[in-house]
């Protein structure tokens, strides 16, 4: 069976030197928050293009203590989307404040800044900028509402690590920005791990002490938690960073030749934004007939998903409980129609053409 992404594939690329590292963390006599999880801060830094990287236990508590670091909470209001991960919400409300959604742009399944006037109040405080599916959002509008009404932008770059904007990497733009290096995501521990980025010395330093109970020489000078990185993923991510580049190159030739070969068919395949570059975390097409042609694909050995099947503010632990925008409707569609074909850097060219194949019978041609 085939699934939209396959952690062990990009282990197995890279084993020898994983299981290196592993050992010689297991080896040394530090485990958690040691000199791995400082290099890879450093090397996660450069590679992004800020001055700090803070790692963190997962990509929701990235989101969680980015706010509390920004001093967001209790009584404060948060913009982002509905089509996202549930984690980009829950982060907010672990933070104590309130989120906001508004509906995405029918092209690129991003937040839609059309919207942000409409559902801002004076409670408002921050913009979460989810580069959904390894797409930029329209960073440059977001930016400007953000600057005009003293906000602060929040990027979730979760599914987007090594992405770009104008030439600038993604988690380099707004004023803290937030990563998950879940196992399928474009930089994936063996494990849950999350990064924070920024180029501010002063929030880094406070999110380095609300990782850890808020200590400064281990006395809590503020409320914190323990969300600290451990050793063995960092080392695991450190080895997988060097080759994040490369790895993301393949996804994107995977992706055009998706695009080339499904051109003809009754399907809405992704679009790219002209000011940037893509990492095609995942491959997503709207079709009209998904149920029907999941059973299809499923009958051949293509597992395929949905990212998201149903909007936030309509699952049952936010619905009628969060504020959204009045009209949400490309959110409320897409989520019927979407479907994520396999993309991830070890698919073969021959295995890519099998999935081709497949849907292309499905539709008859
Ligand atoms: C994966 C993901 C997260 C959450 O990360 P975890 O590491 O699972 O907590 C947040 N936002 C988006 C957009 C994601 O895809």
């Amino acid at each position: 069976m085939m699934f939209c992404a396959n952690p062990t594939a990009q282990f197995k690329s890279h084993q020898t030197e994983i299981e290196e590292a592993v050992l010689s963390v297991m080896r040394s006599n530090c485990y958690v928050l040691g000199n791995e999880v400082e290099k890879l801060e450093q090397e996660f830094a450069h590679f992004i293009g800020t001055s700090e990287a803070i790692g963190v236990a997962n990509g929701t508590d990235a989101i969680e203590l980015a706010l509390r670091a920004l001093e967001i909470g209790l009584g404060d209001e948060v913009i982002t989307v509905s089509h996202t991960a549930v984690a980009t919400i829950a982060a907010i409300e672990a933070a104590g404040a309130d989120p906001v959604v508004v509906d995405i742009e029918p092209e690129f399944y991003s937040l839609s800044p059309s919207q942000l006037e409409e559902v801002f109040t004076p409670r408002v405080k921050a913009v979460i900028a989810v580069h959904l599916y390894g797409q930029s959002v329209d960073l440059d509008e977001i930016s400007k509402f953000c600057k005009q009404n003293d906000l602060f932008l929040i990027e979730d770059v979760s599914q987007a690590h090594g992405a770009r904007y104008k030439g600038k990497r993604l988690g380099s733009i707004g004023h803290v920005n937030c990563f998950s290096c879940y196992p399928t995501k474009n930089l994936g521990a063996i494990g849950d791990a999350g990064l924070i980025t920024t180029n501010s010395a002063e929030l880094a330093m406070k999110l380095r002490m609300l990782r850890e109970y808020g200590w400064h020489n281990r006395i809590s000078e503020f409320p914190g938690r323990n969300s600290r990185l451990d050793e063995l993923q960092a080392a695991i991510l450190r080895v997988k960073l060097k080759y994040l580049d490369e790895s993301n190159e393949k996804r994107r030739q995977l992706a055009e030749y998706y695009i080339n070969h499904l051109a003809e068919l009754p399907i809405q395949l992704p679009k790219i934004r002209s000011e940037a570059e893509a990492v095609f975390h995942l491959f997503v097409i709207k079709v009209n007939n998904r149920p029907e042609m999941m059973r299809y694909m499923l009958e051949r050995g293509f597992q395929l998903g949905i990212h998201y099947a149903v909007p936030v503010h309509s699952q049952a632990a936010y619905k009628d409980r969060i504020r959204t925008a009045k009209d949400m409707h490309v959110t409320d569609d897409v989520a019927q129609k979407i479907v994520s074909l396999p993309i991830y850097p070890e698919l073969t060219t021959l295995e890519v053409d099998s999935v081709v194949n497949s849907i292309k019978a499905y539709f008859g041609k």
